[in-house]
């Protein structure tokens, strides 16, 4: 990305901001004038004590010039620091203000993104984290470049520029060439150290994530009694960190040394060229410190731009990944129109065909219908598209081909959140956020009262467990058991209360006694509603008025579990495979 580019990116940011900006930059001003102050100072007492000296005057006429000195210096002071406080403080407060902005536009944008960008492999959370963190960190400091530092850099250099060829033409013009040479050594010190830079990153990444997985697995290192090899791999990397650390000092020292040197080059010209216009009488003694404290002002700032050039070009390679994901309009979730009085749950899938963004092809010519008020079974080996389908119907995903039709409109027709406000999923692990239990039960529905929350817990079966907590329901939900969370998430449906519920193998992840415990759960909310249900539990699919079966995303077989088992098709080797898994020979020899 060319920088140009990037600063149109980032001044929609600025904007906001607008007077921050333009009081930030009459302060900067007024800051480069008042630097000037104490080169000019110090010409005017050097030439009067120069003069009083000449002429033999008293100690006496000393004091008009120590009074005017002291006046002058002590209120550039008081103005300096007012300047330099608000330059400090509005600098800051656009950077704090720009940083939020950013960070919570990028927030909301990905929030507004389809499955699919969640789902792709460039977007794994970790990798999306480190481009989202990299790219505000940089773009941030290239705010304070933009606005904060350089211009006050550039505003004293230029001013310092301009008194010194208003003094002398031939002093400006050596410090203006020094300039250039400045510049080339500046761009060539950035150029070297970026890769260093980067690489020290690398190692730090690198050996940070080598210490979390030392300790996350310390019992495997311990066990196989590995902790030298361990140690022997860290400490590979630490030799390299530290090989690459000390090559960056050198660098730089090496570099700072040049332009030490290149400055004092300057220094020496303007000594030896003002020295000859003094002694030629074409200009009075004060004139040599003048010009040095003037050739300070131009070459201090200009010393500090490998920093800024170096951090410039950093944004600009982080910023492009940043900007990609700001700027991934494709990926905006798509949403119709159709918002109905009252959804029934009619939902008829009419050759349906799906192929993941990867291309993994999963569903092929998918054909059924859900009753109002039903519950339908899928069933299928591990695989098989269930939980696909689950994906299309929540319209996480648009089929590739066919359609989806709900009372009659197409889900594409659908306004995407009312859609899902009317949709409960419980999926095989809820989330359960940080936070109370009543807060996670709140967050079906968060105008609810409190009473409605116990209300929701009592449907779920969860209420008599809560009140048993010492904090009841201001107790923390993780410390939950996976069959109490998993109520609490049928609970937080209570209170949405739609119309249909997509159970996605609710009992998966839970032992036979918690199971047991959330049966009741489970039949209480799917009663008067549309449900669609995943399951691997035999008493849950036989409970299903209908039942669909999935073998490598396709739908072999439809019908109730009477008509399907009697088939002897996939339907019943799949639950004939369930219920040997149960031992249901030895289980009945045990009841009898
Ligand atoms: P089931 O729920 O029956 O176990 P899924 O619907 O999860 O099956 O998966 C069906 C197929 O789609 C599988 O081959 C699976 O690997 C693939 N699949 C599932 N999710 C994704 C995804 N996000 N990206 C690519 N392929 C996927």
């Amino acid at each position: 990305m060319q920088l140009s580019v990037l600063y149109k990116k980032i001044l929609p940011f600025v904007k906001p901001y607008k007077k921050m900006v333009i009081a930030t930059l009459l302060l900067t001003f007024l800051g480069s004038f008042a630097a000037q102050v104490n080169a000019v100072i110090l010409k005017y007492t050097v030439d009067t004590i120069n003069n009083l000296m000449v002429a033999h005057e008293p100690l006496s006429k000393g004091f008009h010039l120590i009074g005017i000195i002291s006046v002058v210096l002590l209120t550039k002071e008081l103005v300096n620091s007012v300047v330099q406080f608000g330059q400090k403080f509005y600098g800051e407060k656009l950077r704090i203000f720009i940083t939020r902005d950013i960070s919570q536009t990028i927030v909301e944008k990905i929030l507004s993104y389809r499955m699919e960008f969640y789902t792709s492999d460039e977007n794994e959370s970790g990798k999306l984290q480190t481009r989202i963190d990299l790219g505000i960190s940089s773009l941030t400091r290239l705010v304070q470049n933009f606005f904060i530092d350089i211009l006050p850099l550039f505003a004293n250099a230029f001013v310092a520029l301009v008194i010194m060829f208003y003094a002398n033409v031939y002093v400006g013009l050596v410090s203006l060439c020094i300039i250039p040479i400045y510049f080339y050594i500046s761009q060539l010190q950035a150029t070297k150290l970026s890769g260093f830079r980067r690489r020290m990153r690398n190692y730090r990444e690198t050996k940070n994530n080598g210490i979390i997985s030392l300790i996350e697995s310390i019992t495997v290192i311990k066990s196989f009694v590995r902790e030298s090899t361990e140690a022997d791999r860290h400490e590979k990397i630490q030799y390299e960190m530290t090989e690459n650390q000390l090559e960056t000092r050198k660098t730089s020292f090496i570099f700072e040394s040049i332009k030490s040197f290149v400055e004092q080059i300057g220094v020496v010209i303007i000594i030896i060229l003002t020295a000859y216009f003094v002694l030629n009488n074409q200009m009075t003694i004060g004139a040599i410190m003048f010009h040095i404290m003037l050739f300070n002002n131009v070459s201090s700032p200009i010393r500090q731009l490998h920093r800024i050039y170096d951090e410039v070009n950093d944004a600009l390679i982080y910023s492009e990944g940043f900007f990609d994901i700001l700027e991934s309009d494709k990926e905006i979730e798509t949403s119709g129109n159709y918002m109905p009085e009252k959804i029934s749950g009619l939902i008829e899938v009419k050759n349906v065909d799906f192929i993941y963004p990867n291309g993994t092809q999963a569903l092929y010519d998918i054909n059924f219908t859900v009753k109002p008020n039903e519950t339908t079974a899928l069933v299928g080996l591990s695989g098989a598209g269930k939980s696909t389908i689950i994906n299309l119907l929540d319209k996480f995903y648009l089929p590739s081909s066919g359609q989806i039709f709900l009372d009659g409109v197409d889900l594409v027709d659908y306004n995407t959140d009312f859609l899902r406000k009317n949709i409960g999923l419980v999926l095989q692990k809820n989330h359960i956020f940080k936070g109370t239990i009543a807060e996670n039960i709140l967050y079906g529905n968060p105008e609810a009262s409190h009473p409605e929350i116990i209300e929701a817990a009592k449907q779920a079966y969860i209420h008599e467990q809560v009140i048993q907590l010492p904090k009841g329901y201001d107790s923390d939900a993780h410390l939950l058991s996976g069959g109490q969370q998993q109520r609490i998430a049928i609970a937080r449906l209570f209170l949405k209360n739609p119309p249909i519920i997509f159970l996605d193998e609710p009992t998966a992840s839970l032992d036979a006694i918690a199971t047991e415990q959330i049966k009741k759960s489970l039949d209480a909310i799917k009663k008067d509603r549309t449900v669609i249900i995943i399951s691997h539990s035999i008493s849950q699919i036989i409970d299903a008025a209908n039942i669909i079966v999935l073998e490598k995303g396709r739908c072999v077989e439809k019908g109730t579990h009477d008509e399907l088992y009697d088939n002897k098709g996939t339907y019943h080797q799949i639950f004939m495979a369930m219920a040997n898994s149960l031992n249901i020979e030895k289980i009945t020899q045990t009841f009898d």
